[in-house]
């Protein structure tokens, strides 16, 4: 058994209401996707998530699929 530690999306967002997304059959965000990113100790995932592209900030985590602001959404902050 491997023991390794993920990196998990605090964000979770879905695609936007628009038609362009109704399509999607692929989850937006990584985590979701079960995309996480991994690592054999917590500095290790974090640093892979990085690399990835995910926003880590402390204990907060976001993936690069809800780090994007798709059109029709945000700006609303
Ligand atoms: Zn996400």
């Amino acid at each position: 058994m491997g023991l390794y530690v993920e990196i998990m999306c605090d964000e979770r967002k879905n695609w936007p209401g628009t038609p362009e997304y109704a399509g999607k059959i692929e989850h937006r965000c990584w985590s979701n996707r079960n995309d996480s990113a991994q690592g054999y100790s917590v500095a290790q995932a974090r640093k892979e998530a990085k690399k990835q592209g995910w926003k880590i900030i402390g204990r907060y985590a976001c993936c690069p699929g809800c780090l994007k602001n798709l059109p029709g959404e945000g700006a609303s902050e």
